[in-house]
């Protein structure tokens, strides 16, 4: 077996390698992928991070999303999806969609297939207004991008809404905005987060 990011060869499989999920990352690469939980409140929305916005991180993500590498859906949640099916229990999953045409483009919805094999439920009927591919970096954009948001789907007890990538938080507030009504409990998982200022963190 190879390593999907380097190539080189990882090793045979052993008795006890057997029982453990197989990382199609080598150690080296792992070693460039630490773990670094994060919460991080938006409003009052609790958000929980598992990586910095850099690095390899930044690379394996824009390798999978921007060239279409579906193989390396496995890597971002190696040894934690366990953790996050306890942790979240009783909770629907509900996915910040991205924009159509980007997903036309890659023939995959990134986060679902991610997320794919974690076994809780997984709330559908979010969607964005306006198909906006990009975060703005200005705050009219980013007021636009967080009313961009409409949940048509069923009543859940609680969510958890789950996006790849915190950056000014505007999506992540537009899901949170569009679901509260719906639902009694929110809480919120990124995989990373990009380690500047929170707009809205204090409410403008
Ligand atoms: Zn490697």
């Amino acid at each position: 077996m190879r390593c999907i990011y380097c190539d080189k060869e990882i090793g045979k499989i052993t008795f006890t390698s057997l029982f453990l999920e197989e990382d199609s990352l080598c150690p080296d690469c792992r070693r460039m992928l630490p773990i670094k939980r994060k919460c991080i409140t938006l409003d009052d929305l609790k958000v929980e991070s598992f990586y910095e916005y850099e690095g390899m991180f930044k690379s394996l993500l824009l390798q999978y999303k921007e060239c279409c590498d579906e193989a390396l859906k496995d890597v971002f949640l190696y040894g934690l999806k366990d953790y996050i099916r306890i942790r979240y229990a009783g909770y629907a999953l509900l996915f910040v969609p991205s924009s159509q045409k980007k997903k036309q483009i890659r023939g995959f919805d990134h986060l679902e297939l991610i997320f794919e094999d974690i076994k809780l439920p997984k709330a559908k009927g979010l969607r964005m207004k306006e198909d906006l591919i990009q975060e703005g970096k200005n705050a009219v954009e980013r007021s636009r991008m967080r009313q961009n948001y409409v949940y048509e789907g069923e009543l859940q007890k609680k969510v958890l809404i789950v996006d790849d990538v915190l950056t000014t938080g505007s999506s992540m507030i537009g899901a949170y905005e569009a679901i509260k009504g719906k639902t009694r409990h929110v809480r919120a998982l990124s995989l990373a987060n990009k380690n500047y200022h929170f707009p809205f963190k204090n409410k403008v």
